[in-house]
């Protein structure tokens, strides 16, 4: 009897016990092609020699000294890497081990820079419904999944959550695109109006929704505007890219595609690429300067900050992004991706949207194509989809529609960048072949 506390109590999992390149292997020898990354991590597939060694040499030299006494060399190769190619007046990079801990920082960053400056009763945080941001309790406050949420709601902080940029489901048919996104990036404005300006400290966003939507960028210009209203209240604008990021949209931080750069930067899962756990926190200039002329100490920490081990999988896995040109690389792919997933299920009368960006892309499924009506919840579509798709040998990552039926269920897929045009190729059949599957059993019932 496992004594391992799951997270699906009653599921029966295989035991991976091996991966080859872009593939999972189980203990009867199953291959599964990892066609979301394990939720977006695993960009470089799961047996890169490089990491692999990084790694060991790491944990021969050094395997651990507490930042509280020491710095290491791994982290601050790795905060100058990072730092040489990140956007706008980013300057400083706190690292963590994973996302959630990286908007925790965030949010507390935000906080304690409005203190320092003398701005304390900066203290509201605004963010945008049908987004994720992690499920420590202030990430989960300030993310907008009901679902997520729910029965830890009288734990939450109250957070503002204004529209998302979701032109699928919210464009109205008379408006233009731009139109659009002047509309939603505005209700940023106003809710800054109706709290008051001077007590906001900070928005958060995904600058491609991710978890809760499922692959959604913002309408151009959407993201120009929500930079312009924070200027315009002293607020900072934190984006959070700790699934989108590293790549995975065709840029090494997807924000680059939005021409903004924020004042506080979440990274996570393609960081440490699944060989490490790992995640940052990248701050500007500004910000880290006032604390360190104020009080001098950021008040807060982890045990695990800046691990050396994680941080020299990290620096070998940037490395190997950069070198190997990666980020351009899913640019130019991106194209094709797109294009086989319209061929495979644009025609399909329950897909209601395909979209996405780079190697980071969903399938939204209706039950209603011309009104855009989500199937039934009740239905379990995405978790049949997923099991469906893990029957084919495809890891792919399906998650229901919002509770305010605004969106249907949907599958992310996220694949290694390292993947060839024939293992997306396969990996699409295999899901098109799970798609018709449980849609006959869907429309059967
Ligand atoms: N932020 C975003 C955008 C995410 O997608 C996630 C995880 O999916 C998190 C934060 C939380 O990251 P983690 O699961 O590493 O804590």
């Amino acid at each position: 009897m496992s004594h391992v506390f799951p997270r699906h109590c009653h599921s029966d999992l295989p035991t991976a016990v091996r991966g080859d390149g872009c593939f999972l292997v189980d203990a009867q020898g199953k291959r599964y092609f990892d066609g979301s990354g394990g939720a977006a991590v695993s960009c470089l597939g799961h047996s890169n020699a490089r990491v692999a060694s990084a790694i060991k040499d790491q944990v021969d030299r050094l395997a651990f000294a507490h930042t509280g006494f020491f710095t290491s060399d791994p982290a601050e190769e790795l905060a100058d890497l990072l730092i040489a190619n990140a956007p706008g007046d980013l300057d400083r990079v706190y690292f963590v081990s994973g996302g959630s801990e990286a908007v925790e920082s965030a949010i507390k960053l935000a906080r304690q820079y409005y203190v320092e400056v003398g701005q304390p009763q900066r203290r509201h945080l605004i963010a945008r419904r049908q987004s994720y941001h992690g499920n420590t309790l202030g990430a989960l406050a300030a993310g907008g999944n009901e679902w997520r949420r729910e029965q830890f709601s009288p734990l939450l902080v109250d957070v503002s959550h204004i529209s998302p940029c979701y032109e699928y489901a919210e464009r109205q048919p008379d408006e233009t695109v731009e139109a659009y996104g002047a509309r939603v990036a505005d209700e940023l404005e106003q809710e800054i109006l109706r709290l008051g300006p001077d007590t906001v400290m900070a928005f958060m966003a995904e600058p491609v929704v991710g978890a809760t939507l499922g692959a959604v960028p913002a309408v151009a210009g959407y993201f120009k505007r929500i930079r312009e209203i924070c200027d315009r209240y002293g607020v900072l604008l934190i984006l959070d890219e700790v699934m989108c990021g590293m790549g995975r949209t065709g840029h090494l931080f997807a924000c680059n595609a939005d021409q903004v750069a924020p004042d506080i930067l979440c990274i996570a899962k393609g960081l440490g690429a699944g060989y490490q756990p790992i995640g940052a926190m990248l701050s500007s200039r500004k910000i880290y300067d006032a604390i360190r002329d104020g009080s001098g100490f950021f008040q807060h920490g982890h045990t695990y900050l800046g691990h050396p081990v994680a941080a020299a999988a990290a620096l070998a896995v940037v490395r190997e992004l950069l070198d190997n040109d990666l980020p351009a690389r899913v640019a130019e792919r991106s194209a094709d991706f797109a294009g086989m997933l319209h061929a495979r299920f644009g025609q399909n009368p329950h897909v209601g949207d395909i979209r996405g960006r780079g190697f980071f892309w969903g399938i939204e499924f209706v039950a209603d194509r011309d009104s855009k009506t989500p199937f039934d919840a009740r239905l379990g579509l995405a978790g049949k989809l997923k099991k469906a798709a893990f029957a084919e040998g495809l890891v792919c990552y399906p998650m229901p529609g919002t509770r305010d039926g605004k969106s249907g269920d949907h599958v992310l897929l996220a694949p290694p960048f390292v993947a060839s045009d024939d293992e997306l190729a396969g990996a699409m059949d295999s899901l098109a072949r799970a798609v018709t599957t449980v849609l006959e059993q869907v429309e059967s019932l």
